[in-house]
């Protein structure tokens, strides 16, 4: 029987002999794109180089050698919504003609506010680009709030590009730069400080010292596998956030897969604090942060007008006219509550065929499903926490079942073997991968 070394080399072969346009632009990318791509992380597909997309719609694109892909990544969330979605595309077509960025608000700004408000239990929003920002800016008020420096994040966690986050526990149980965080600006040690998902005592002892600004999480681990909250984790949370003073943000940018008030409002949480981004405007970068009533309550009046425009809390193109436009449609035409309600059963099919695939072949795998994403890990129990759920990736068995489905036209999302669920997946996608992953694990089940 073929080893997996063995098999992964017979797919790279079958991705180079299919895919000559891509190579062809892959190699020219490198005279004048660092490393040959344009974004350092693309790197990291499967197969030696990127695919080029020619196109993409609903959620299906087209390469540049002509093969069409079934699309469960969708932009790592950011095209959730389906790529290039209709109401989008009007609101973007009709809002870029009357003007993109103007440093003022346009009308959308207040029916956006009221939506988000509708859905996700905090009422006072801000606009930013991207989720990164979003958690940023967070991070900075929290701590012009408190009086306090530190941040307090879950091990393993994921925010974007924010140094604070960039944190991880070692077996030592000390806080250290997460391996491969480039160029930290300080020891990560000095703002941040790390407790595992689901421990509620480390948590405790975490915030007892009243130096802790903010906690900022997503309300399920979704960065290093699904990582679900024990029953009565979020209540502990909360009530001990409360107890310390430290304000609490809930960062729903990959959790909004639980509807379309996120997890925040399917299970009733009350945050401080609702960050998200990526798919809210269809892909059109933006973001939003709201604070509850309480908590814009305390910060107004605290930021002096002389130095709003420099206070850290920034982005020229933040609130831009276009970013509000697309966001209104994607909020009001696009990611609905029908929409969910299609999109989640999906996500449940797709579990269904996985586990199947799983069980069929014994491997000591499992699968694991929050709203309408879902993901599989190399280990036979849901992880309890990021470091468990670390532990059970295994990049050489997920590169190969990538590069796997790659060629069989399925896209999953790198770094992750997630799969989300646009309003435009069919059944039929979703069982053209139960197929493609039925026939990768029989025949690695057998090597
Ligand atoms: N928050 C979460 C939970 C994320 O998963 C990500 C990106 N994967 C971000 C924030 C950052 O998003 P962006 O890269 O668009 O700033």
């Amino acid at each position: 029987m073929p080893s997996l070394a063995e098999l992964h080399a017979r797919e790279e072969a079958r991705f180079l002999e299919t895919h000559p346009r891509s190579r062809e632009l892959a190699e020219r990318a490198r005279a004048h794109l660092f490393e040959g791509v344009p974004m350092h992380w693309m790197r990291k597909w499967p197969g030696g180089f990127p695919v080029f997309v020619r196109e993409a719609k609903g959620a299906r694109f087209v390469d540049v050698d002509g093969h069409e892909y079934v699309d469960f990544c969708l932009g790592d969330t950011g095209a959730m919504t389906g790529h290039a979605p209709e109401p989008t595309l009007r609101a973007v077509a009709d809002q870029s003609a009357r003007g993109i960025t103007l440093m003022l608000p346009s009308e959308d700004a207040l029916s956006v506010s009221e939506e988000l408000t509708r859905r996700f239990r905090v009422s006072a929003w801000q606009f930013a680009l991207t989720a990164t920002d979003a958690n940023r800016f967070s991070i900075r008020l929290a701590r012009h709030l408190t009086g306090r420096s530190l941040v307090l994040v879950f091990n393993w966690c994921y925010h974007g590009t924010v140094d604070e986050t960039f944190a991880t526990l070692g077996e030592d149980g000390r806080v250290g730069a997460r391996s491969g965080n480039l160029g930290p600006p300080v020891d990560p040690a000095v703002t941040t400080r790390v407790v595992e998902f689901n421990d509620v005592d480390g948590l405790g002892r975490a915030l007892a010292d009243g130096r802790v600004a903010l906690v900022l999480t997503e309300p399920a681990l979704t960065n290093v596998g699904i990582v679900h909250p024990e029953p009565g984790f979020h209540d502990a949370l909360r009530e001990l956030t409360r107890r310390h003073g430290t304000l609490l943000a809930i960062d729903e940018t990959h959790t909004i897969c639980c509807g379309p008030g996120g997890y925040t409002a399917a299970h009733g949480l009350e945050p401080d604090i609702v960050t998200i981004g990526k798919p809210i405007a269809g892909g059109i970068p933006a973001a939003a942060y709201g604070f509850s009533a309480e908590m814009a309550a305390r910060l107004a009046g605290t930021i002096e007008l002389e130095d709003v425009d420099v206070g850290g809390v920034g982005g020229t193109l933040a609130a831009n006219a276009l970013s509000l436009a697309a966001m209104r449609a994607t909020l009001g035409e696009v990611l609905t509550e029908e929409a969910f309600e299609r999109m989640i059963p999906l996500a449940e099919r797709w579990t269904d065929g996985v586990q199947a695939g799983i069980d069929e072949s014994g491997l000591p795998w499992h699968v694991t499903r929050l709203g309408c994403r879902a993901e599989y890990l190399f280990g036979p129990e849901r992880p309890r926490t990021g470091a468990e759920a670390h532990a059970a990736g295994n990049v050489a068995l997920e590169r190969y079942l990538h590069l796997y489905a790659l060629n069989r036209g399925i896209l999953l999302t790198p770094f992750h073997n997630m799969a989300l669920m646009s309003p435009a997946t069919t059944e039929a996608d979703v069982d053209l991968h139960t197929e493609v992953f039925r026939a990768a694990v029989s025949e690695l089940a057998r090597s």
